[in-house]
């Protein structure tokens, strides 16, 4: 079947345009995202996140605007672009300068044509006002109660304003001018509730990756992030050459401190443990990370390292467990580790192979009376 005139009222297919646009955002993020986390770039997502809001609302805004650019209908799409702006300075809380949001807004008014027009210096005047006072609005009401009641204040006053020089320009009804402020009315509400929606799956997804690589007791990595990583640094070394070693260690007696203190006292031990040595890598190098790879087990994974640079990091991780003196119920426990260091070899198959000689490592420390460090 195929229409021969547009059915549907331009205000529902509106709605419906704007929900594609904000889903094509999302989904073109989560790409890049997806795309820059496999290449290991590193940069922050919110960084991401603003360059790509800012461009992609840029393009959105300049496309739209060619099609009515130099008619005097060229207000027609004034709703969509105070949205693209309250989604960057709002949502995204993107905060950009005057001296770089200037020319955005002077080039903008080239393009369309409207640069000898005082209405429209007004209206980019009170754009850049908006644009900050929901950079600001976005700060000031984080937790607060109605937030959505002062965004939705903010957006229409601002909105009112901006209609009115453009109603004087243009010369249109009142009609028009009531009946797209209240377009706007319900673009923003959608705005705000779509965004919301998305943000809150969004941080639901972000827990659970939390949630399935991290170990609840100790918040260090586990033994699922450990394998995907191993396997991750065990092919890029190989290719680009570089040096790659493993530390493994285990707590000595362990079953001991269970057995005399109880199983929360161990836990306790297991804790503090991993919080010192998660205090001498990030002294050290942050890029270096921990595992917790079994029950009283962790590994260490060096990247771009020899057998002999990760003697300093291993020597201090080795003193600062021996040091430690766990308090529980008045009780001191004393914690010592036994450790095993090998260096990735070019006759090492696979990671597990890798492991094996890392493990037999730890056990020589294991069987000549623990407490030491077996590297070779
Ligand atoms: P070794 O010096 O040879 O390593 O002796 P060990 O006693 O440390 O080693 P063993 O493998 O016999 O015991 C490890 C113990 O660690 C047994 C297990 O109950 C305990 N364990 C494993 N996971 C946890 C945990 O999450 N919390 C506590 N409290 N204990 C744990
Ligand atoms: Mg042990
Ligand atoms: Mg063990």
């Amino acid at each position: 079947m195929t229409w021969s005139y547009w059915r549907v009222a331009p205000f529902i297919t509106s709605i419906f345009f704007i929900l594609g646009v904000l889903t094509l955002y999302w989904v073109l993020y989560n790409w890049l995202i997806a795309w820059v986390h496999s290449r290991r770039i590193n940069i922050d997502d919110s960084v991401v996140n603003a360059w790509h809001g800012v461009v992609y609302m840029l393009v959105f805004v300049f496309v739209m605007q060619t099609t009515v650019v130099g008619t005097n209908e060229s207000w027609q799409f004034m709703n969509f672009q105070l949205i693209a702006l309250v989604f960057c300075s709002y949502f995204l809380n993107i905060h950009i300068r005057y001296y770089a949001l200037l020319p955005v807004v002077i080039i903008y008014m080239v393009f369309n044509q409207s640069i000898y027009y005082w209405e429209s210096w007004l209206y980019a005047g009170v754009m850049i006002l908006l644009f900050w006072t929901m950079n600001f609005l976005r700060v000031w009401l984080v937790k607060k109660r109605y937030a959505w009641a002062y965004y939705l204040l903010t957006v229409s006053a601002y909105g009112a304003i901006l209609w009115l020089f453009v109603k004087v320009k243009f010369a249109f009804s009142w009609d028009i001018y009531w009946q797209e402020l209240l377009y706007l009315e319900v673009f923003t509400i959608l705005l705000y509730a779509y965004v919301n929606m998305i943000t809150k799956d969004s941080e639901l997804k972000v827990q659970l990756t939390q949630f399935a690589n991290h170990d609840a007791l100790t918040r260090a990595e586990n033994y699922a992030a450990y394998t995907a990583q191993i396997k991750y640094l065990f092919a890029d070394s190989a290719k680009n050459n570089l040096s790659l070693s493993m530390m493994m260690f285990d707590i000595d007696h362990f079953k001991a401190v269970n057995d005399t203190y109880g199983h929360l006292a161990g836990d306790r031990v297991l804790q503090q443990a991993t919080t010192i040595v998660q205090t001498v890598l990030d002294a050290n190098d942050p890029q270096v990370k921990l595992y917790r790879t079994g029950g009283e087990e962790f590994n260490v994974l060096f990247q771009g390292y020899d057998l002999a640079s990760t003697k300093t990091i291993v020597d201090q991780i080795f003193a600062a467990i021996n040091h430690l003196v766990v308090k529980y119920n008045d009780q001191q426990i004393h914690v010592s580790i036994s450790v095993g260091v090998a260096q990735l070899h070019p006759g090492d198959a696979d990671p597990q192979a890798f492991y094996n000689r890392v493990d037999q490592n730890l056990y020589y420390s294991k069987r000549h009376g623990r407490m030491q460090i077996t590297a070779k």
